[in-house]
């Protein structure tokens, strides 16, 4: 078992409106308080949030909206939700800086890797926001990226409800099957819908480790990063 140093964590925006459109505070406060636990035990902490409790571009556009414009909207919930979890980190106790791949002086700094790797290194945790700013990714894939580029040693997927990958959606089939570890190339080839496929195939190409836990534990967020086999692990 072997503790992270400096890891990404994505959260799904699913999980801050607990199921419902908006922030829901006593959910995004107990996630604060979780990630603070970890910063003060001297991991450095970088989170990427979703914002699928807002709008997700797909969606809208299948509903008649032009995608790219529906996309900028599902950036902009991402940032919503990256200043919510950053006040609540705050009243936990910890300097957190949000950084946003849309300008918006106000909110937030720029996306500056090298200022991000800084705040690490003085224990800050770092929140980025908007996505990578382009049309037709997801969050999954900036997760991948933002690990890969200030260096974590693995990507946290944090899932509502959910406690690792399954063969098929747990939810629906009662004889789903979940893994303990998957290889990158068993990840894409079976086609498992928990993660976008173009953030696993960065991930496989990068040799990036994954983990899907579920954050409706308490204190998983902890055991993911103290290197605990929780969830599944996603591996070379
Ligand atoms: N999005 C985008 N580019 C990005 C990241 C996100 O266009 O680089 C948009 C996209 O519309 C997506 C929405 O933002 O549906 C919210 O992100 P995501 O669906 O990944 O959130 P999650 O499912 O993790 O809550």
């Amino acid at each position: 078992m072997v503790a992270y140093q400096r890891v990404l964590l994505k959260l799904s925006g699913e999980e801050f409106g607990g199921g419902k459109l908006g922030v829901d505070p006593v959910i995004v406060s107990n996630i604060a308080q979780q990630i603070a636990d970890v910063v003060r035990s001297g991991t450095q902490v970088a989170v990427v949030v979703g914002g699928g409790n807002y709008f997700r571009g797909a969606e809208l556009s299948r509903n008649g909206m032009a995608r790219d414009r529906a996309d900028y909207m599902g950036m902009l919930g991402t940032v919503m939700n990256s200043i919510a979890l950053q006040d609540f980190c705050e009243k936990a106790g910890i300097e957190t800086r949000v950084q946003s791949a849309i300008s918006m002086a106000q909110v937030a700094e720029p996306y500056i890797p090298r200022r991000a790797e800084r705040h690490l290194e003085k224990g800050r945790l770092v929140i980025f926001g908007a996505g990578s700013g382009m049309p037709y990714f997801s969050t999954d894939t900036v997760a991948a990226q933002r690990a890969l580029e200030i260096g974590a040693e693995v990507l946290l997927m944090g899932k509502q409800g959910v406690d690792g990958v399954y063969d098929k959606d747990p939810k629906v089939h009662a004889d789903a099957k979940k893994f303990d570890t998957l290889t990158h190339d068993q990840f894409l080839t079976e086609d498992l819908k928990v993660a976008d496929a173009t953030a696993i195939s960065l991930a496989r190409d990068n040799n990036l480790n994954l983990v899907f836990f579920s954050l409706s534990e308490p204190g998983n967020i902890a055991r993911a990063v103290a290197g605990e086999p929780i969830g599944t692990i996603v591996t070379r």
